[in-house]
């Protein structure tokens, strides 16, 4: 048969195939191209051995095991514990270690590692260092980590704007936050509409992140910040780039959850805000109660003798939407909002994505100074080349001075939302970012394609299935759901659509255990009944950050569940009595500690674990039994291969789960 033939059979590529064949006992030579038919049968069976072996180390690998003679030690002490991501710079991991560099150095080079100072290891290249100095290593949470890059931007970026020159009024930077179907998008979308700078182009505007209107003279930039507000760091990096915020208060509805994590987050950053009560050309309106609600929070409006400022509109009806903006241009005034225009400009990434015919383009919002055809710049860890620039209104243009949105062509990959944009950046820097670019992690050990598939095929994952009333929620949903990731899972979108919940959905879910999830949807009659029936749950929403709250519990929960495996005893196998299909029956001395019905088995031979299994039943001479301790013989039921032989040991472990 040829190779080709026997890896398709055995659904192997053909070159890992002829990797394996040597291990396996086949030594058929590297270039073979046909394998003799009286060995087909026999490698098919040891191939099929292997991956189950594979598999089972695979699995074993999830699965932290506690030996018995390793229970009673005592947890390493917390200054002996190293976190870190990906990969970590050999200087960081000495600063952290509390460790000369040269010492870790020379650790890296007894292990065959030569690399410098600012080199960047990988995670498996690391652990061997750090636990050959005494450490013990634990993988970094993606969220704690973001947290970390998160600061280290924000503190790179004040100390960037710190350093102007000549300081000239800019634009204030305004973001529009509040209570979800209280008007924000409303509100938007009606400033744009009707105040957006007459442009040659008539008053198209594109959408780019932000926009920018004119009010009496002056400029005010909008962030369109996306979706419905629901994702609070994307919310929280809106008001780290604006200089004023709006908080939009339906008048019939009043302050509600959101309404106060809002102005919360405000006054922690510390950004000038000023009321928005919307809809009162409703009937139902109450901008007292409105008044009343906010002085009880501390914010007595101006009209009640207090400072906050609150204009009193409605977008859908255009009702005073100039007088809010002429209270954004006052707050501005007093702010006293500056910026220079003079330097090479310093920016912050407000939207990033891949262009089909366009390659990496990105929206920037520019902070201080100005940004020019042709300037050359870093955001992230990307560079580029100013070859064009956008406005909002989809304009081309030259020039792009403080407070700015601005789509920049010329970017070589693209950034990620809220990294650094900075034109003032010397040949030296542009240099090495550059040749960090095209350096990789150094990687003990190069892998092949088949070992990455395995590892990516580990990563477990959340599958969901979303209904939805209109394409902008969907839109919005996945795009929050985008922005929780867990480094062990994944949230998968298998389906999604629009409209209502039906019995297909249902099955849908039931196949491929997914999350039901619906959005301001209605749930068919039959999709009801047979959820009931099957016992698939279906989770319908009113309000997003109720959805996502849900979702991230589940992942966190699937996420922080761990198998910890505590080994009870051994065992070893004096006979085998009988083999049927899948089980055997066999005797034998339990050697050390204690073996327990329902104990997950592992049979050893030759110090190698060939196969696993469990243990159904116990027996201590013809009585059923829970245990069975050291010295005492005993028939156990075995469920699992039927390879165990006389002399083999059998190893007990108990299967825990752990939060
Ligand atoms: P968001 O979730 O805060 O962005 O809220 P939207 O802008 O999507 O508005 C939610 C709903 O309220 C929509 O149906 C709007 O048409 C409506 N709406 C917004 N502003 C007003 C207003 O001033 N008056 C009235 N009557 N309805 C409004």
């Amino acid at each position: 048969m040829n190779v080709t033939e026997l890896a398709r059979k055995l659904k192997t590529p053909t070159n890992e195939l002829l990797e394996i064949l040597p291990e396996l006992g086949f030594d058929i030579g590297a270039k073979a191209i046909k394998i003799d038919d009286s060995l087909i049968d026999k490698i098919i069976t040891a191939h099929n051995n292997y991956k189950k072996k594979e598999k089972m180390r695979a699995e074993d690998e999830e699965i932290q095991e506690i030996k018995i003679e390793d229970q009673d030690k005592k947890e390493i002490s917390p200054d002996k514990i190293l976190e870190i991501g990906n990969e970590i710079i050999v200087r960081d991991m000495a600063e952290k270690m509390k460790f000369p560099i040269n010492k870790v150095m020379a650790e890296l080079m007894k292990n065959g590692i030569m690399v410098s100072l600012n080199s960047s290891i990988d995670f498996e290249t690391a652990t061997i260092i750090a636990e050959d100095l005494g450490f013990e290593v634990k993988k970094i949470s993606s969220e704690k980590k973001e947290k970390e890059i998160e600061e280290e931007k924000m503190e790179k970026l004040k100390n960037l704007l710190s350093q102007n020159k000549n300081l000239k009024t800019k634009p204030p930077v305004v973001v529009v936050m509040g209570h979800v179907d209280h008007g924000k998008t409303k509100l938007l979308d009606t400033i744009r509409k009707t105040n957006v700078i007459d442009t040659e182009a008539g008053n198209i505007t594109q959408h780019i992140g932000a926009y920018q209107v004119e009010c009496s003279g002056k400029l005010i930039t909008f962030l369109d910040t996306p979706g419905h507000e629901a994702f609070k760091a994307m919310r929280s990096r809106g008001t780290k780039i604006a200089d004023v915020g709006i908080i939009v208060i339906a008048a019939d509805e009043g302050l509600k959850p959101q309404t106060i994590e809002s102005i919360e987050l405000l006054q922690k950053e510390k950004l000038p805000f000023l009321i928005a009560i919307n809809k009162i050309d409703k009937d139902e309106a109450d901008i007292e109660k409105i008044k009343k609600e906010l002085s009880e929070l501390n914010l007595t409006p101006e009209d009640w003798g207090g400072k906050t400022i609150c204009v009193e509109i409605s977008a859908k009806q255009n009702i005073n939407i100039d007088g809010l903006l002429e209270m954004v241009n006052l707050m501005a005034d007093l702010e006293n909002l500056q910026a220079d225009a003079g330097r090479q400009a310093i920016g912050t990434i407000i939207e990033s994505h891949v262009d089909k015919n366009q390659g990496p383009v990105a929206s920037v919002l520019i902070q201080t100074g100005t940004l020019k055809l042709q300037d050359e710049f870093s955001a992230g860890h990307t560079f580029g080349k100013v070859k064009a620039m956008i406005n909002y209104a989809g304009q081309n243009i030259k020039e792009a001075p403080p407070s700015t949105p601005v789509r920049i062509l010329g970017f070589k990959d693209a950034p990620a939302v809220g990294d650094i944009f900075s034109a003032e950046i010397s040949a030296q820097e542009l240099k090495t970012i550059k040749k960090n670019k095209s350096k990789r992690p150094i990687n003990k050990q190069q892998k092949t394609n088949s070992q990455k598939s395995d590892e990516e095929e580990k990563i477990k994952s959340l599958n969901i299935i979303l209904k939805t009333d209109v394409i902008g929620s969907q839109g919005a949903i996945e795009e929050s759901l985008a922005k929780i990731i867990r480094e062990d899972l994944k949230i998968k979108i298998i389906k999604k659509g629009l409209g209502s919940i039906t019995d297909k959905d249902v099955l849908d879910a039931e196949a491929t255990k997914a999350l039901l999830i619906g959005f301001h949807v209605q749930i068919d009659p039959n999709a009801e009944m047979l959820s009931k029936e099957k016992s698939i749950e279906i989770k319908n929403y009113q309000i997003i950050y109720k959805l996502l709250e849900d979702v991230e519990e589940k992942i966190n929960k699937m996420s922080s569940e761990k198998i910890i495996r505590k080994q009870t005893g051994e065992l070893k196998v004096l006979a085998i009595f009988k083999t049927l299909k899948n089980k055997s029956i066999l005797g034998g001395k339990v050697i050390k500690g204690q073996i327990e019905k329902g104990n997950i088995a592992k049979i050893i031979r030759a110090k190698e674990c060939i196969a696993r299994g469990k243990i159904n039943n116990l027996q201590s001479g013809k009585e059923n039994v829970q245990e069975v301790v050291t010295g005492q013989e005993c028939g156990i039921e075995f469920e699992g291969e039927t390879i165990i032989e006389p002399g083999d040991v059998l190893e007990a472990y108990k299967e825990i789960k752990k939060q």
